[in-house]
């Protein structure tokens, strides 16, 4: 008990400590409040620690020990690079699309200094930020018209709520979908005012469905992408054409979210075919909306394409001001989709459609690459192998497709492979594989140029350590 208050009363004040931090070297890049709250903190953990009944060694140097390492803590930046090696392209939680080098100088180069966001240079009056792109959207897609909101869940938002407002949407019940991050048709089509009519079944929905639907009060056709799904045997959907053409006599437009949206005809390139936003455009839909980071490999945007008129309407609504796409974006956006004049520069250069279609040999030689820098750093501390897997485009692009690769697998000889899979994912930088069959596995579809290095010696430390 005496022990207790003797070393309660003998914990130094935190304005002595804050002090001692100030003329410490390592305290210096830390701010004043950030210290001072970390010292709080570490006294508050000693002070009931004591009162817990332990008799703890406290001095000076021991509390600003602990201080520094909780202030390191604080001021460490939350949102870090990591290495991807899931094999997921489009991997939703570690940040979709990578962008292109193009991309990242076009950023850099606007936000340093001052911008023509909203000047005409040629005019000297007042400009439109959106026409730093949408130019080249119509170009790339044919389209009459467009313009790019935040991202494609506001893109829908917007597009609904200016046209159909107070009136009725036919929706097919098999594309009443959810795309994940709580994104679901239902629930956006109700935020934009709009009256949700379902037609059809989950898994067959026929023209004559829409056609029966529509009356006076229907405003639009919407056709969904079942971006992250697939529904197998027994099934009809109408294709768009069908749509506009029965829109077109009911007076009802057309709208089509494809979600991931591409511009490329991914057939060329062994994958399935998707319909590009190109052939959505031809089927005569006014409005198509899709994903700046998904298939597409820019930033986060919602791309909107279509008829003039539509998206004339789109643009005066208040909306698009509240869901408006950023400078940065728009600069990311702008050299992204420059690269597609020329599509073989654009399948070299954007990250996405790269390690999309990335050549079986080329995962051979990454896959050679990994292997051989794993087994230099950790010899017989695990048994590594090869194994042809799949790797997934991920992204809620190409439902349930396999793309075949070569994954190499570690397997312990002294640790758990879930521990092995944690300590990867705690390290700096922290890398994320994933388990299968008791096997810790690495796809080098997405692991980076250079990340070989940085995996194995991370996976020698841990592996080392126990
Ligand atoms: C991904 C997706 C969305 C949402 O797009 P974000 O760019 O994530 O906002 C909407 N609709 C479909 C069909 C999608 O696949």
């Amino acid at each position: 008990m005496t022990d207790m208050n003797k070393n309660l009363r003998n914990l130094p004040g935190v304005d002595h400590l804050l002090e001692l931090a100030k003329k410490d070297q390592k305290f210096s890049d830390i701010p004043r409040s950030v210290v001072l709250d970390s010292l709080r903190q570490t006294l508050d953990r000693i002070r009931k620690d004591i009162l817990a009944g332990t008799d703890p060694v406290i001095t000076d140097d021991i509390i600003l020990e602990n201080a520094l390492i909780s202030a390191q803590e604080k001021i460490k930046p939350r949102l870090v690079s990591l290495i991807n090696a899931t094999g997921v392209v489009l991997h939703t939680n570690l940040g979709r699309a990578l962008l292109c080098d193009e991309a990242l100088f076009h950023i850099t180069a606007v936000a340093k200094t001052y911008s023509n966001l909203e000047l005409n240079i040629e005019t000297g009056k007042r400009g439109s930020r959106y026409d730093a792109v949408d130019g080249l959207i119509c170009e790339l897609t044919g389209a009459q018209s467009a313009i790019v909101v935040n991202n494609n869940a506001g893109a829908v938002l917007l597009a609904l709520n200016t046209l159909a407002r107070h009136k009725e949407v036919v929706v097919s019940r098999g594309e009443l979908v959810e795309i994940g991050g709580s994104f679901r048709v239902p629930d956006v089509m109700e935020k934009s005012g709009c009256i949700l009519k379902e037609v059809g079944t989950t898994n067959r929905t026929h023209l004559r469905d829409y056609e029966a639907a529509a009356s006076e009060r229907t405003a639009l056709f919407l056709k969904v992408h079942t971006s992250n799904y697939k529904i197998e045997g027994f099934t009809t959907s109408v294709a768009l054409k069908d749509l506009v053409s029965l829109g077109r006599g009911k007076g009802v437009s057309v709208m089509e979210d494809l979600g991931s949206g591409t511009l490329i005809d991914f057939s060329k390139y062994g994958l399935p075919h998707e319909p590009t936003v190109g052939d959505a455009v031809r089927s005569g839909a006014d409005v198509v909306t899709f994903s700046g980071d998904k298939l597409l490999g820019g930033p986060q945007a919602g791309i909107i394409v279509g008829k003039k008129e539509s998206i004339d309407q789109i643009r005066k609504n208040p909306l698009t001001r509240a869901l408006r796409i950023d400078k940065l974006t728009l600069a990311a956006l702008e050299s992204t989709l420059k690269l597609y004049r020329d599509e073989e520069r654009a399948m070299q250069d954007i990250p996405t459609l790269k390690m999309l279609t990335l050549p079986f040999t080329e995962i051979l030689k990454k896959a050679d690459i990994l292997f051989h820098a794993i087994k230099n750093a950790i010899g017989s501390l695990a048994e590594i192998k090869f194994s042809d897997m799949n790797s997934r485009p991920g992204g809620g692009s190409f439902p349930e497709l396999d793309l075949p690769t070569r994954c190499v697998t570690v397997q312990p000889v002294n640790l758990t492979v879930s521990r092995l899979e944690t300590a990867m994912r705690l390290s700096t930088p922290a890398i994320i594989g994933r388990i299968e069959d008791d096997r810790y596995i690495l796809d080098p579809r997405t692991i980076q140029d250079g990340q070989e290095t940085i995996i194995s010696s991370t996976l020698a430390r841990i592996l080392k350590e126990k």
